[in-house]
């Protein structure tokens, strides 16, 4: 028994992140650079710290059984399963997917086969987990997420007078071509795009406003026309989406939480200057299309349900004293307000650990918003 334990958490400074956000969260001064990702949790590139100085994923690894429990510890290797983010986009991150587990293992099995370092630039596969995750969003929230459906897609592509014979027979085949085009064909394609979106047929505005923006972003990147592809959504603060295996998918402009999974394994379809394998992303693409099923949970303490046994995440909205029964491990943030968790107070932007030997239910008073991650219920 240690209590709760306050995390001090490591800022990741990509080029795509917000000036402002991160550090508004945690009420100190912007630096004057991008600050991306707030990372909660013990991945070993970056893990969160302990006020002892220690790192969570030290104090985990000391006694996995008492801090994560018996049964996790068994199922997820000794390791806390999922990773807390508040992620701050200013730009558009890259178009991709994520493996399922079994293709990330056999993925990772043949690369280590190959000989391929795990440092290459075009390694797939980092290890040998999936990666689901879920976006909650902190402020309204632009993604582009899943296959919109195909009569749709084709209708916008005839109104943009762009080549629809191919669309519609399938687009897993319209995809594997566009990814595929030799250079010259590939770049005719993306202006042609470009010039068709600057003119937006009614009702499309805002989809041929991102395009026009990911053209001026990633010139020639033909992830444009994959952007094209998919849904774009607005989420609301408190709506969340779940992006299972195989979901192509890009986050355009926002700030928002995202729990994963505890894996690296990301397959990018474009819209990055980094390694895109079509061979691979075409392997574990899910050409499913149709609308994304937006979640928005009410009640003071909402949990977004989803498939994945890694992770469930919770908004608890703080009012008077609230007491959630225990789920083992778990990540506490603060992202309004001030909250006492179980006697400690935590202000807007930080955040504690509690193991699964914390004893007795969470006891939340205060007057403010938390998100709770915990291990999924799923098997
Ligand atoms: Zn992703």
């Amino acid at each position: 028994m240690q209590g709760v334990l306050r995390l001090t958490n490591p800022v990741q400074p990509y080029a795509w992140g917000s000036l402002t956000a991160i550090a508004d969260l945690l009420g100190r001064p912007a630096p004057g650079t991008p600050e991306a990702e707030l990372w909660l949790g013990a991945h070993p590139s970056a893990p969160s710290k302990l006020d002892s100085g220690q790192t969570l994923r030290e104090l985990i690894a000391e006694d996995p059984v008492g801090h994560l429990g018996s049964a996790v510890a068994r199922r997820f290797e000794q390791r806390l399963p999922f990773l807390l983010k508040v992620l701050a986009a200013a730009q558009p991150l890259s178009l991709q997917a994520h493996p399922s587990l079994a293709q990330a293992r056999e993925g990772f099995r043949l690369e280590n086969e190959r000989g391929v370092p795990l440092t290459a630039p075009h390694r797939n596969y980092k290890d040998a987990n999936h990666k689901p995750e879920i976006l909650c969003a902190l402020t309204p929230f632009h993604a582009l997420c899943g296959f919109r459906r195909l009569d749709d897609t084709v209708r916008l592509f005839g109104a943009l007078g762009l080549e629809t014979t191919r669309l519609a027979s399938g687009l897993r085949g319209y995809f594997e071509w566009v990814m595929t085009l030799e250079r010259e064909p590939r770049a005719t394609l993306v202006a042609q795009v470009e010039r068709a979106c600057a003119t937006p047929p009614p009702g499309w505005e805002r989809e041929c406003g991102w395009a026009l923006r990911l053209c001026r972003a990633y010139p020639g990147d033909v992830g444009v026309v994959g952007a094209l592809l998919l849904n774009l959504l607005t989420l609301e603060p408190g709506q969340a989406i779940f992006l299972p295996a195989g979901n192509l998918h890009a986050y355009l402009e926002g700030v928002g939480v995202e729990l994963m999974a505890n894996s690296d394994n990301v397959l990018r379809g474009g819209l990055t200057p980094k390694h895109v394998e079509v061979a691979e992303l075409l392997r574990v693409l899910d050409f499913t299309h149709g609308p994304v099923n937006v979640l928005a949970p009410s009640g003071a303490v909402a949990v977004y349900p989803t498939s994945a046994p890694d992770f469930e995440l919770t908004r608890v909205t703080v009012a008077g004293p609230v007491e959630l029964p225990r789920r083992g491990a778990e990540l506490l943030l603060v992202t309004s307000g001030q909250v006492r968790v179980n006697g400690q107070t935590l202000a807007r932007g930080q955040s504690a650990f509690l193991g699964a030997n914390e004893r007795g239910a969470v006891r939340l008073e205060g007057d403010g918003v938390v998100f709770r991650a915990t291990v999924g219920v799923g098997e």
